[in-house]
């Protein structure tokens, strides 16, 4: 029986989760050995034909082209995995959902006619099955290297529950917001960076997107409590993960409320 075989694709994106598996210095002789990997723009000019055993797919679709193109490479992957910000929410390029995509086009391109862009920036999952979600911006080294070991062994990958508070409770990190000192989206945040942030005494900025369980809605009292106008919770609620259906519905109840004030 031959290699397992590894394909890496990139959408719209900004190659940082690509780098995250270059960046696994240690273990990319044993990931190289173990697979054969066909396409990985990032890494090799070599460019197999499928199909594929594992996909990882990097990047938001936002063009008709890409939309296409993820059609024909999830019909020959077994097991295709989103990973990262854009991959799994659509990433900070979604912002452009919340305002004119003409206006953008015209003020930045002396030639918007030549441009093809579909009208929302979408996750993976939005236009095909998507098997397994890596969240972060940009992604875990050890997480990637956990799913990836776990699909060479036909495991089920162990994925991460919960939320960053959970990670600051098992680190020992005293809460910032409970102390009052830092505005944090811990709460509503997916688990899986190690807290980070708080352990720097930085408040979670939300970079793995909305938990399962997470209720924006009960947090913007607390951070509001903290002196954060609405207008810089809406901020702190678009960035990286804004087009998550949680983050931008809280959002845009904000701002709905000030509309009809
Ligand atoms: S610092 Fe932030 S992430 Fe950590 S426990 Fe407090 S609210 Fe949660
Ligand atoms: S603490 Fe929050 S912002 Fe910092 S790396 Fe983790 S999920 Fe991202």
């Amino acid at each position: 029986m031959g290699k397992p075989t590894l394909a890496v694709w990139k959408f719209t994106s900004c190659d940082g989760c690509q780098l995250t598996l270059l960046d696994c210095e240690d273990e990319l002789l044993a990931i190289a050995d173990a697979v054969q990997i066909k396409h990985f723009p990032e890494a090799t000019r070599k460019d197999l034909p499928g199909p594929f055993d594992v996909s990882l797919v990097e990047g938001s679709i936002s063009t008709p082209a890409e939309a296409e193109r993820i059609k024909r490479i999830r019909e020959e992957t077994g097991t295709l995995v989103a990973i990262g910000a854009c991959a799994t929410s659509g990433g900070i390029q979604a912002l452009r959902n919340f305002a004119d995509l003409d206006e953008f086009q015209r003020i930045i391109y002396p030639h918007p006619e030549f441009l093809h862009s579909l009208e929302q920036v979408a996750p993976i999952a939005a236009h095909v099955d998507v098997d397994y979600e890596l969240r972060g911006c940009p992604i875990d080294k050890r997480q990637l290297l956990g799913l990836l070991s776990a699909l060479l062994k036909g495991r089920r990958p162990d994925l991460p529950k919960g939320a960053v508070c959970n990670e600051c409770k098992q680190r020992g990190v005293n809460c910032l917001l409970v102390e009052g000192k830092e505005p944090c989206l811990g709460p509503i945040t997916q688990a899986g960076c190690g807290a980070i942030c708080p352990s720097y005494n930085r408040g979670c900025y939300g970079c793995f997107g909305p938990s399962d369980s997470a209720q924006p809605e009960a947090l913007i009292p607390v951070l509001s409590r903290l002196g954060l106008a609405d207008p810089d919770i809406v901020r702190m609620l678009r960035t990286y993960n804004a087009a998550a259906p949680k983050l931008a519905a809280a959002g845009d109840r904000l701002e709905g409320a000030h509309d009809d004030a």
